[in-house]
């Protein structure tokens, strides 16, 4: 027997109504905010990734699904979404557009990971992408999406935020950091060694026990910031107090990937143990300019699905499931089944989700079947229903019964009403 890959999950018929809700939810969170999807291809140039996300990063280093095509060029699977999003806006020049372009998607992520609860080697994430604004509120506004969505799912996250600072100002805090370490480079993780060279600020992000101790007198970057930096992580905390947003200043966020500046955040729980970032962004003013683009401030955040839908099963919050027949049709003999192919049919088209037996059974194993799929009504069709020309619809929650005539328009009627 074939198995399925480690690391990746089926979404089984019996589940996949979970996805539609939180699709849904996500609909209308996009929607209330004025947001535009964008689809962009599973696989890139892995010249995209290596630029745009940083070999610096766990997932460039360690975690990217990379193969050569038969044209032996090299190709990588999306391991994030944004990078795949900037090529898409530089190369089709949505730079000409109206400013902000406020963009959402919703994306399969590949990263070779070890496979754990919550951590999967294919993912999804919905993600927010804004182009153009500059200003703390737009980095506010990307925050309230995450979080309204969040809110919406019925789950109560705690938000972390920090500011990386510019290249200027981070500049300064390496150096600062670096001499923190000096004395301790040994004790380091050898990816670590590697970043105290490359990008010291990636220690912060380290998952080792032993450098999460070395970082924790590290100097802040925080009190690095120069003042242009500095006013924007103030303007931010003020938006996120203007729409009454909680929040935690944790200068240790410095987010996995090496394209952010100034803002970076976090939402996350206690309630999934080490996996308990559920969503992730920030601020990336210089990535569309670093891809060949124009120098284009972006803000955004990518939001791990899988993690949401753990976290909502792990608190009880039920899921209404809409994937439930309204009808179903039973019947007792050939010409009542004639009779209600073509009637099912014709309900379909009217709206109604309506169902018929496809396996040749009994009356009893048909009500039993249709109790199974929830069908909310039923009808049963026989020969003196078909001489009458009548028939009961039974409301199978609450055993009421309603005489109806049998036709198409009459029982939809009665149904959708
Ligand atoms: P982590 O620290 O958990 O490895 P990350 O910093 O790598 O997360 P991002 O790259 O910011 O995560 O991705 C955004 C979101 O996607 C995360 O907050 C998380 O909810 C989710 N996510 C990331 N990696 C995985 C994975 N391997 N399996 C399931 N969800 C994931
Ligand atoms: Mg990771």
């Amino acid at each position: 027997m074939i198995n399925v890959p480690k690391g990746t999950k089926d979404v089984l018929p019996e589940q996949s109504y979970k996805w539609h809700y939180l699709e849904k939810i996500i609909s209308e969170v996009t929607s209330l905010f004025c947001l535009k999807e964008i689809r962009t291809p599973t696989f890139e140039h892995t010249e995209l990734f290596l630029r745009g996300v940083g070999d610096t990063t766990d997932i460039v280093n360690k975690e990217m699904y990379t193969f050569n095509d038969k044209g032996n060029r090299s190709m990588t699977l999306k391991p994030e979404g944004t990078a795949g999003v900037a090529r898409s806006f530089i190369e089709n020049g949505l730079f000409n557009g109206a400013m902000p372009l406020k963009m959402y998607y919703i994306t399969p992520v590949f990263r070779y990971e070890r496979p754990q609860a919550g951590r999967l080697r294919e993912h999804h994430q919905f993600g927010v992408e804004i182009y153009g604004a500059s200003g703390a509120d737009m980095d506010a506004e990307v925050i309230l999406i995450a979080h309204t969505l969040l809110k919406k799912a019925g789950l109560n996250v705690a938000l972390n935020i920090n500011s990386i600072g510019c290249p200027k100002c981070r500049k300064e805090y390496n150096e600062a950091f670096k001499q923190y370490l000096k004395g301790s480079y040994d004790k380091m993780c050898k990816v670590c060694q590697e970043r105290y060279e490359k990008n010291p600020l990636r220690i912060l992000d380290c998952k080792e026990e032993g450098c999460k101790l070395l970082c924790a007198d590290a100097p802040k970057i925080t009190d690095y910031l120069c003042d242009d930096c500095k006013e924007h992580f103030e303007g931010l905390k003020k938006h996120l107090s203007l729409a009454g947003l909680e929040y935690t200043v944790n200068p240790s966020i410095v987010r996995g990937l090496d394209y952010y500046t100034r803002t970076v955040f976090e939402f996350v729980t206690t309630d999934l143990g080490s996996q308990g970032t559920v969503c992730g962004g920030g601020r990336y003013d210089n990535l569309v300019g670093e891809l060949g683009g124009p120098n284009l401030p972006c803000v955004g955040f990518g939001m791990g699905m899988e993690r949401i839908l753990m976290l909502m099963e792990a608190k009880g919050i039920e899921i209404p499931n809409n994937d439930v027949a309204d009808l179903y049709l039973a019947t007792i003999g050939d010409k009542a089944r004639e009779k209600a192919f073509a009637l099912c049919h014709e309900l379909r088209l009217l709206g109604v989700r309506c169902e018929i037996d496809h396996m040749q059974r009994g009356i009893k194993p048909q009500f039993k079947y249709a109790d199974k799929i929830g069908a909310k009504q039923v009808i049963t069709i026989g020969d003196s229903e078909l001489e009458r020309g009548e028939v009961n619809l039974k409301n199978m929650l609450t055993r009421e019964e309603t005489c109806v005539k049998l036709n198409a328009r009459e029982i939809a009627s009665l149904i959708l009403k």
